[in-house]
């Protein structure tokens, strides 16, 4: 069966740290050629130009929308470049067309969010995260959001103005950030500057078994709060998350 792809037009670029840019995307015809959840994600391919690198590599490689449907006129992803297809990207410059998939995926905001959800974003799953968090607070519901969000180094942060932002401007919403790498060894400490084991996420979390949790981070990582989480009696049922 053939795929409907769409085609989008590069609008801008902001490199978030050294591996890890974001692409604002334009439909190439008048109008989003559809809707999206966020958390959802997207086949994308660069068309061919003078600038993709990357030979005749025509893979479709899955990126989540790291938008959210409050903003309506573009659509973002965020890459790691870590091989041939995010190289590929990477090496996109505005004015660059790509062709993109209908999203698709399960890992989505769900009536659960009206239990106040509590954000797991570690390294590049941020992306969707963001989507989600960026959701929340254009619909209001800032007051009962907790985002953990973990990088290697306050240089690898992603989003660093918008969690600032949040973090500071919307009462009630926590933003608690986690270093694993420099920092920590720059203050004389080996492991990460807050771990999240069960005692930091008990401490951070206003009552724990009424909340819904959103996760999507390396595996392990995953697994470590996974295991803190049920440490804690929350009920799989209570824990969505997304591995790549
Ligand atoms: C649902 C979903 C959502 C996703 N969302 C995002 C997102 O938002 N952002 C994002 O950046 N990615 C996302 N990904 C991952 C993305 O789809 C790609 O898998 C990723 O970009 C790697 O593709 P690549 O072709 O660049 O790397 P590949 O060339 O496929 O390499 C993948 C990894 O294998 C290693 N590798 C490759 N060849 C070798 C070798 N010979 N020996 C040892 N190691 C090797 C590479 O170093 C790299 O770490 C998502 C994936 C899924 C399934």
């Amino acid at each position: 069966m053939e795929v409907e792809t769409f085609r989008f037009q590069v609008d801008g670029i902001t490199p978030e740290s050294l591996r890890v840019k974001t692409f604002r995307l334009r439909p190439g015809q008048a109008g989003m050629p559809f809707r999206f959840s966020p958390g959802q994600h997207m086949g994308v391919r660069p068309i061919d130009t003078e600038n993709a690198r990357g030979g005749n590599d025509q893979r479709w490689r899955h990126f989540s929308l790291s938008s959210s449907p409050s903003e309506p006129d573009f659509l973002e992803i965020t890459v790691l470049r870590q091989g041939t297809a995010s190289d590929r990207i990477h090496s996109l410059s505005e004015g660059d067309w790509v062709e993109v998939t209908r999203p698709e995926g399960t890992f989505v905001l769900d009536d659960a969010v009206r239990y106040g959800p509590v954000f797991f974003g570690g390294g590049i799953g941020m992306a969707p995260i963001r989507s989600m968090v960026r959701y929340c607070l254009d619909q209001g519901l800032g007051r009962a959001l907790t985002l953990f969000a973990s990088f290697s180094s306050p240089e690898e942060a992603l989003f660093k103005d918008e969690l600032k932002k949040w973090g500071d401007l919307t009462p009630g919403f926590s933003v608690w950030l986690t270093y694993t790498g420099t920092q920590s060894a720059q203050e004389g400490r080996s492991g990460p500057s807050h771990p999240w084991d069960r005692a930091y996420l008990e401490e951070h979390i206003v009552k724990p078994l009424d909340r819904v949790y959103y996760l999507c981070a390396p595996r392990g990582l995953m697994d470590t709060v996974e295991s803190q989480l049920a440490s804690m009696g929350i009920p799989p049922e209570r824990i969505r998350s997304e591995r790549w």
